[in-house]
């Protein structure tokens, strides 16, 4: 999930349970204070009950005539009085006895017991004892509170929509700096390390992200350049000895007067000088390929065309090699097999990839299938040789990595690791699978470029 989902959860959670509590402090607070109108209403009509009922006199008719014309009667009112029998003690007449027991022991009591509302006190009349209780129903007070609930829950819901959009905007405004710096991250690759990110002028955690990013790519890229120079310079330097050392022997070879033996160690000193210098060969463009483009001579390339001069020149290396071509079903449109980039480091990487499928089968037939598919050139090499173990098919790119089934057979491991430089640089990707003892196929996928 994205951490921008996650933030606008997170709000609707937050926002769900601080609206949960308020509504139940508002129906809490409500309830209480509803009920405690109630009693008192109760209360001021057990005290009138009882000036009324138990003192009978000119006061009390008063209080009955004020109770009649301004006290509104409430829903199931009923007025009881008990009277405590000689011993003192009180018959409960069905009312619940911990309200009774409360009345004794406090004077007064408040009970409810569902809708009914029961409020009694004790009133002495020396030297009796009565106890006075009203009931009454509260319909008003449920029903206002019934009402206050569908406000709550409609104000609920319509609030947690709100905190939904609210929490997916602020989101979305939140994480703006951070897709932009996302996507211009993006546009760095190994190609264009020169490239930074914008540096906002503010001092906030995304103008950091931004400088430390920053500084990460001029580290990088001076290490890049760093190992770049390296590479190429010292393959440089070690080939021009080894080329001078190489004309010498092929001088001291044209010598007449030599013994075999000195002749045979000449010969060994040639073959090995020639290897060395095509591994600097191979170092060099490995290094040139890897890091700017740039310094490579681009243009529009013919696919078909380049396929065929990578075979041509690979016959003259490895004329015993047995290469089948399958051009039948290329597109009618030529232009769809255009790509653009340097002819001779992508007619470099492709007969690598075809002079590996020879080397690798013992020169048995290696298929060589060129078509367009998905808006890109396809280019399958299928040969039928040793193949890759398993454990060695995620290392092959890595330069000088060869697998271990292949001691039998010439190689740098320098190849792939270039091929894969090449096709990267071309925007392409290189796709293997490979079955040990059953063969190897290696795709590569070219964008298509048109020429005007
Ligand atoms: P090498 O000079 O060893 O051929 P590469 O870089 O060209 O070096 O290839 C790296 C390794 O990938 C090889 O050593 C080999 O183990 C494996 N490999 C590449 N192509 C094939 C193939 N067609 N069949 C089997 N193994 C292959």
């Amino acid at each position: 999930m994205k951490i921008q989902s996650k933030i606008t959860l997170l709000f609707l959670i937050l926002s769900t349970g601080i609206l949960l509590l308020l509504n139940a402090f508002i129906l809490y607070f409500d309830y209480q204070f509803n009920y405690d109108d109630f009693f008192k209403r109760l209360e001021a009509r057990v005290n009138l009950t009882a000036e009324t009922r138990l003192f009978p006199g000119e006061r009390s008719r008063a209080y009955e005539e004020v109770r009649k014309k301004y006290l509104e009667k409430l829903d199931h009112e009923t007025e009881y009085i008990l009277k405590a029998d000689a011993s003192g003690s009180f018959k409960r007449d069905g009312f619940p006895s911990e309200f009774i027991d409360e009345i004794i022991s406090t004077g007064k009591s408040r009970y409810k017991q569902k809708n009914k509302f029961l409020s009694g006190k004790v009133v002495a009349l020396l030297p009796d004892k009565y106890i006075v209780i009203v009931s009454a129903r509260n319909p008003y007070g449920m029903r206002e509170l019934k009402e206050l609930q569908k406000i709550l829950l409609v104000g609920f819901i319509g609030s947690l929509v709100i905190a939904f959009f609210v929490g997916k905007a602020f989101s979305f405004y939140t994480f703006t700096p951070i897709r932009k710096l996302t996507d211009r991250v993006k546009m760095i690759t190994s190609d264009n390390l020169h490239l930074r990110l914008d540096e906002p002028t503010g001092k906030d955690e995304i103008s950091e992200l931004s400088l430390t990013f920053n500084n990460m790519l001029n580290r990088l890229e001076t290490a890049f350049d760093t190992q770049n120079n390296f590479v190429s310079n010292a393959s440089h330097e070690l080939r021009t000895p080894l080329t001078v050392v190489n004309s010498e022997v092929e001088i001291a070879l044209t010598k007449t007067d030599l013994t075999a033996e000195q002749r045979s160690v000449l010969n060994t000193i040639s073959s090995e000088t020639d290897k060395l210098i095509q591994i600097l060969n191979n170092l060099l463009l490995l290094a040139q390929s890897g890091f700017d483009g740039k310094k490579q001579r681009w243009q529009i390339i013919r696919i078909d065309e380049l396929i065929w001069m990578a075979i041509e020149s690979l016959k003259k290396i490895q004329p015993d090699s047995n290469i089948e071509v399958d051009f039948s079903q290329l597109p009618e449109n030529e232009e769809l097999l255009q790509t653009s980039g340097n002819s001779n480091l992508l007619r470099l990487a492709i007969s690598n990839i075809i002079s590996n499928a020879c080397k690798y089968s013992q020169n048995q037939l290696v298929k060589v299938k060129l078509t367009v598919q998905n808006k890109q050139i396809s280019i399958t090499v299928t040969d039928v040789g040793i193949g890759i173990p398993h454990e060695d098919l995620e290392h092959i790119f890595e330069p000088f990595y060869r697998a271990s089934n292949t001691l039998a057979y010439a190689g740098h491991g320098v190849g792939l690791p270039l091929t894969l430089n090449i096709i990267r640089l071309h925007k392409g990707t290189i796709d293997i699978r490979s079955k040990e003892d059953s063969g190897t196929e290696i795709q590569v996928l070219l964008p298509i470029v048109n020429s005007n």
